[in-house]
């Protein structure tokens, strides 16, 4: 059914081999790209194609076995630190998320590999530091993207459009995991004002204090998406894909 029917959302990998291409979602902490990430997985998944998701494995923020957006929203995930360990397994699907791409170093090589072997790479990361400069080598993806976005997130300071990350401690190592009590997102004026003693809250519950429900309780919806024989990875990753409800205030 899929081969003949015209592809109306996704005329690129109705062609098969000549489907691959990359798309990259940049922008600061807190602009919505994991959230932008989940909805592209969501939309290609919806549609039947075999769709993996890859985080970093030192990113445990709230959920040790998905993606999770700073408001709670999660996507079962593998994980790993380097992108190879899963070459293969990704090998075996269509569609590959990848989230926090900045933190892979072999990011820009992976994403290449699995493009030019018709798969459709989608990359959500950082696109600079808290110092903004380069996060490590992702800006080599843009040359070999077909689509990149910068979304922007809203000054935790001033309420403007915030484009940068700013870090709220004086650790200066790149690759401190944190939210709202570490980094906020700033409009370039209040990148460059002095770190005030005190970051605006997090409307969000500390991660110790979230537990990823189940799927099926509390509202939350699950996506099943047909029954199929498929193995105990494939099946935590194809079929809890689900959007948990925002914490009630
Ligand atoms: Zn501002």
């Amino acid at each position: 059914m899929m081969s003949s029917t015209p592809a109306l959302s996704s005329p690129l990998i109705s062609q098969g081999q000549k489907a691959g291409h990359i798309q990259v979602i940049f922008g600061p902490m807190f602009s919505g790209k994991t959230t932008e990430l989940m909805r592209r997985m969501k939309r290609y998944q919806i549609a039947n194609y075999k769709c993996i998701v890859i985080k970093y494995a030192k990113d445990t923020r709230y959920d040790e076995g998905g993606i999770a957006t700073h408001d709670r929203q999660t996507l079962p995930a593998v994980a790993a630190t380097e992108l190879k360990e899963l070459q293969r397994l990704s090998e075996e699907y269509e569609i590959i998320g990848i989230d926090e791409g900045q933190f892979f170093p072999d990011v820009v090589s992976f994403c290449d590999y699995m493009a030019e072997k018709g798969k459709v790479v989608i990359v959500a990361a950082l696109d600079g530091t808290f110092q903004r400069k380069g996060f490590g080598d992702i800006l080599n993806l843009v040359p070999l993207a077909e689509n990149v976005i910068k979304l922007s997130a809203v000054c935790m300071t001033c309420n403007s459009d915030g484009h940068f990350t700013k870090r709220m401690t004086t650790d200066q190592s790149v690759e401190v995991i944190g939210g709202a009590d570490i980094y906020q997102a700033v409009c370039r004026d209040c990148f460059r004002s002095p770190i005030k003693k005190s970051p605006r809250k997090s409307p969000y519950p500390s991660p110790a204090k979230l537990k990823l429900k189940s799927p099926s309780k509390n509202g939350e919806t699950p996506i099943v998406l047909g029954e199929r024989s498929v193995n105990t990875l494939e099946n935590s990753i194809n079929r809890q894909l689900f959007v948990t409800n925002p914490p009630k205030v």
